[in-house]
């Protein structure tokens, strides 16, 4: 029989993949996951990547840009760094994009990194195709529909109408990984297989940042070894959980989210 095309992501199946620490586990072993995002204009979504991340499994965040006050004021156990990405110590996996503005130096660097790399936001559109296509770790790409849009050089009301074909078009062009957010998130890996969907999500994930707190997830999930692919299913999984606690009969804000996922991991072991 033909593989199906679509998957639906399985409670138990994110609940096999969550990274448990061992008694044998120490923080870099746990993994250390790279963000570089924020700007002097955008300060806030270094912080909510950061968030994410700190819930995400990894035994250390790394942070690189020039919003590190701010991270630090919030999330003290963050290592930062004014330095740029190449200038870093070693990380597990980096998540490069969110509010960076213009800076496609930082998103170069990183692109450059022997380790997984989730690209988002800003980094979407200042990535160099081939830096992309031409990396042999992998690549995770978390477009929203108008970003997945402008990548494919066609309206964002085409890639609503056919998003399962955008998914995978975008991942056979890349080489990599997609995440497609929206109603109804769908990831796709660069080779033959069916998408996952997550059944997970609520509207009230609308709301500015959002995305930032999905990327820090998922780029620490990738540090602690999971593939791009059950990577970002299990990142969307857990922040639809989070979204929904957060914004239990009342809206929430980003940072709201974040702060669920604690319980939303819960939920699911
Ligand atoms: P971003 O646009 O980068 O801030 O990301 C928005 C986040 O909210 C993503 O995780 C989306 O999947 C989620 N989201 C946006 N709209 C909806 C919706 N109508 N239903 C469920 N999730 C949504
Ligand atoms: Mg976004």
């Amino acid at each position: 029989p033909a593989e199906p095309d679509l998957q639906a992501l399985q409670h138990a199946d994110v609940a096999r993949l969550l990274p448990v620490p061992t008694p044998e586990s120490d923080k870099y072993r746990r993994g250390v996951v790279g963000i570089a995002a924020g700007s002097a204009r955008y300060p806030g979504a270094a912080v909510l990547a950061v968030s994410g991340a700190l819930r995400g499994g990894a035994g250390a965040v790394r942070y690189v840009g020039p919003a590190g006050q701010a991270v630090i004021a919030r999330f003290p156990e963050t290592l930062v760094s004014d330095q740029g990405p190449h200038r870093a110590g070693r990380v597990q996996a980096w998540v490069v994009g969110p509010g960076v503005g213009d800076d496609a130096d930082t998103v170069a660097q990183v692109l450059r990194a022997d380790v997984p790399v989730l690209l988002d936001a800003d980094g979407l559109r200042l990535a160099d195709a081939d830096a992309v296509r031409s990396r042999t770790a992998p690549t995770l790409m978390t477009p929203h529909a108008g970003e997945a849009a402008a990548l494919l050089g066609v309206a964002r009301e085409e890639v609503e109408a056919a998003r399962l074909a955008s998914v995978r078009e975008l991942a056979a062009r890349y080489r990599a990984t997609v995440l497609l957010k929206g109603s109804t998130t769908l990831v796709a890996g660069p080779d033959v297989g069916p998408v996952r969907v997550n059944p997970t999500g609520t509207p009230y994930l609308a709301t500015a940042g959002s995305g930032d707190v999905l990327s820090g997830l998922a780029g620490s999930l990738l540090a602690a070894g999971l593939s791009a692919l059950d990577a970002g299913s299990v990142a969307a999984y857990l922040h639809g959980l989070a979204g929904r606690h957060a914004a239990h009969g009342a809206p929430a804000g980003a940072h709201d989210v974040a702060d669920q996922l604690p319980r939303a991991w819960r939920d699911v072991r």
